[in-house]
């Protein structure tokens, strides 16, 4: 089977680009391309015919690229159900997607909270989840409630743990300070934070992690520890009796923080 190379093209401020390569095919799948010019650039320059594109929300920073690849490559464009009219072939869980040229099949799970229509495709121990996921943290909640977030979370986390984590935002830095001061106690936080800065002292990307890496130090994985629960009832000056509470308190703290 055909090694495949995964490789971020960073765009805007902070948004990766992950691109899926066969090397011995010359050939990409890209996921959420928010911007053309960096992406048309970087097929050409590595000499890659792109076959597909992957999308995850209708998010403008995910999907504004999509209009100028397919002008050069009239490719298929796989998405949730939304109003974007780029997208040809429409995906929901439980879709498998099969992939031109590629013996990968994606397999689609519903991720509703960050937006309403975000998916993340999964193929085995690979998991490209947008804004929903993030390296020691999680998106907003712009559309969906905080139970639908937390119950997509859930979904994610149920997946094996060496699953590696391709998601859409170079965040990793702040999110491991907010985990920190929930987790003050926890060495895998400071481990994580410490590796994470040698990384982007380099100007490298803390990506992909895995599911390991986020159960061990993403405070909204571990909404069901104890230390967890303590720091957020402080916060929120009361007793919070689930761990949807406690996920509900601490996303709210998170966007304050
Ligand atoms: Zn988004």
């Amino acid at each position: 089977m055909t090694t495949l190379t995964i490789i971020p093209i960073p765009t805007f401020k902070d948004n990766y680009v992950w691109t899926i390569i066969d090397p011995t095919q010359h050939k990409a799948i890209l996921v959420d391309p928010g911007d053309a010019a960096p992406v048309l650039q970087f097929l050409k320059q590595h000499h890659l015919v792109p076959v597909s594109i992957l999308i995850t929300h209708h998010h403008w920073d995910h999907t504004n690229g999509i209009k100028d690849i397919v002008a050069s490559y009239p490719i298929p464009v796989y998405g949730p159900n939304n109003t974007l009219t780029e997208i040809t072939h429409r995906v929901q869980e439980p879709d498998y997607i099969y992939i031109e040229h590629f013996t990968i099949s994606p397999q689609i799970f519903n991720i509703p909270g960050h937006t309403l229509d975000h998916v993340a495709y999964y193929m085995p121990d690979r998991l490209f989840c947008g804004d929903t996921l993030f390296a020691a943290g999680c998106g907003r909640l712009f559309e969906g409630s905080a139970a639908q977030l937390f119950a997509s979370l859930q979904k994610l986390a149920s997946l094996p743990d060496g699953t590696r984590v391709y998601c859409a935002h170079e965040y990793t830095l702040n999110n491991l300070r907010f985990a920190r001061t929930i987790e003050p106690n926890n060495p895998a936080i400071t481990t994580r934070l410490q590796h994470a800065q040698r990384l982007r002292d380099k100007n490298q990307p803390t990506l992909p992690s895995t599911l390991r890496e986020e159960k061990a130090t993403n405070p909204f994985l571990r909404c069901h520890c104890p230390e967890v629960k303590i720091a957020v009832e402080q916060y929120a000056e009361m007793a919070l009796s689930s761990s949807l509470e406690v996920f509900s308190w601490l996303r709210k703290w998170k966007d304050h923080f």
